[in-house]
Formats: structure tokens, sequence, C-alpha cells
């Protein structure tokens, strides 16, 4: 599969309304997305121990998606494949009072990934050019008059932007991806949420109402991908009606990040080498 179709990095413009949410690639069926999956999360856990044991990249997958996307099975696929000390999941919920008492990047910050880690977002600052902005927040919230310009999403934009640029000049990788699915599908998946006893917990009030505003956030959506896409930290937009298809594709993002990194088990020097052998010899010689 060609992961580089779903890629955006600013060198094309990323049209929602061209993008089709119910690919499914050039698998044969269900069955072989699934056993590639399952190669790719296998890969995966070579990978993630060697970047943990050379501790020098790090890595940030931020997902974002409309309700019922399947962000949350994504991220448990992800970490499936995965030693649990080299990562973590942080979940971004609407910003409490000590989170509005500062930027709003300071909460991601707070938790960024350290050299060797690999740390998921599920959802992220990119709710401040989404949720934000389609229902105007900023203006709700204790900003100084200077800042809520015509142009505050702009600068987000740019603030984002740089962001993630320091973060890549650093040493850390950032990947964003965007689980697309129709309108349609959510309707479907919300449904079930309603029909299923045991999905009934998934499913709040809120949902229903943020999807009337569904147009506003494709728009939200299709601004921020094309205003904050760049070559070192790429957006992937993932076709995601149909889960087992977009979970392949995280699968394969994720792997050939790593890949990127190439990550190696630290150099032993000669004397370190010939200090093991010591430690050998005195462990074989205990009584
Ligand atoms: P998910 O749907 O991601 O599984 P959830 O529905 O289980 O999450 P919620 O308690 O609904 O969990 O938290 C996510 C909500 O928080 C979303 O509606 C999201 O838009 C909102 N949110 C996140 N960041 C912000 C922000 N900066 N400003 C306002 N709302 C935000």
């Amino acid at each position: 599969m060609n992961i580089d179709h779903f890629r955006f990095d600013g060198s094309k413009p990323f049209k929602i309304s061209e993008f089709d949410t119910k690919q499914e690639g050039n698998f044969k069926d269900r069955e072989e997305a699934e056993e590639r999956r399952d190669d790719h999360i296998n890969d995966l856990q070579g990978l993630q121990e060697r970047l943990y044991a050379q501790g020098k990249e790090g890595v940030l997958i931020i997902f974002q998606a409309m309700d019922a996307a399947g962000k949350d099975g994504a991220v448990k696929y992800v970490m499936s494949g995965v030693n649990p000390a080299g990562i973590s999941v942080h979940n971004f919920k609407v910003p409490s009072a000590e989170d509005l008492a500062h930027d709003y990047l300071w909460r991601a910050m707070k938790v960024a990934p350290q050299r060797g880690m690999i740390t998921i977002f599920n959802r992220s600052y990119y709710e401040d050019v989404l949720v934000v902005k389609v229902h105007d927040l900023h203006k709700k919230t204790a900003l100084p008059e200077r800042v809520i310009t015509q142009d505050i999403f702009h600068d987000r934009y740019e603030q984002i932007k740089n962001y993630e640029k320091h973060l890549h000049d650093n040493g850390f990788r950032v990947i964003k991806i965007f689980l697309n699915i129709s309108k349609k599908e959510q309707k479907k998946q919300f449904l079930q949420r309603i029909d299923d006893p045991s999905k009934n917990w998934k499913f709040s009030d809120g949902d229903i109402v943020e999807r009337g505003y569904w147009d506003k956030y494709m728009k939200a959506y299709e601004e921020a991908i094309n205003a904050t896409a760049t070559r070192e930290c790429p957006w992937y937009v993932v076709p995601s009606d149909k889960k087992w298809f977009a979970r392949a594709v995280i699968a394969e993002i994720v792997v050939s990040t790593l890949e990127s990194i190439d990550p190696q088990y630290p150099e032993v020097s000669e004397e370190r080498k010939q200090k093991l052998q010591e430690f050998k010899t005195m462990l074989l010689n205990e009584e």
C-alpha cells in the first residue's frame, strides 16, 4: 500500500470534498488488511524497543477526528504492539480552569514526548483551531482583546507550525493523523452505539449537537490541515469508513515513521565489552 497517497506535506492541497472516505486500497479482503496490520504491529515491537534503548529521538502521534471515527480503536491498536514503558497516551478533553489560565499549547507541552518514547495525543491543540473555531469559543475565554483578532486562527496555525518545527528540530518526529469518516458512516456508528447496550456509554448528547455542525467542522479541518501540513511534520488523512482499512493504514504510517528514524541499540565499546566479560566470569565463579 502506498501511504504517500494519504500524506499531506504542503506540496499539494487537501480538498476534503474530493476525498473518498470509503477507500479499501488494493487489499483482497478485510482478512488480508488485518494480516498486514498485525505484521506491522509485530515490526513495531522491535522498532520501539530500539527507539527506547537508543533514547535519542521521540515520536508524537496526534489523532484527530469527528466522533465515532475510530480514534480510540486506533490508539488501542498502536498500543497493542509496544512495551507500555515506552509509550504514553494523553486525551485532550474540554480544557480545565487551570488549562485556560495558560496559553493553549501549555497542556500539550507539559506532556510532550521524551526521547526514546512514543507519545500519542487523542485529540490535541488542534482542538483550539477546530471546536474553538466552529463555536467561536475563543470569544468566551479570558483572552485579551489584542489576541482576539480576525486572524486569530491564522496566528494559531503559525504558532502550531512553529511549535511542531521546534519539536522536529530538537529530535522529535511529529505525525498528525486525521481519521476521515463520512457523515453517513458517523450516523451508522451512532445508531450502533444506541442499539448496543454495551456501547451506550460511548454515546453522549453532545455528539449529536456537534454532528449538526458537520460542514463547519469539515471546513475547519480542511483549513487547519492545509495550513499546518509540512514536509517535516506531515498530516495523514486516513479514509476511515472501513475501520479495518484505517487500522492497516495507521499501522503502516507508524512503522514507516519509526523505520525512517532507524533506531539502533547503543554501541558497546571494547572497554565495556571487556567489563561485561569480567562480570560474566564473576557470576560463573560464584559459589
Ligand atoms: P472522544 O470522542 O475523543 O473519545 P470523549 O467523547 O470520550 O472523547 P469528551 O469528554 O467528549 O470525551 O472530550 C472530548 C471533548 O472535549 C470533545 O468534544 C472536544 O471537542 C472537547 N475539547 C477538547 N479540547 C478542547 C478545547 N481546547 N476547547 C474546547 N473543547 C475541547
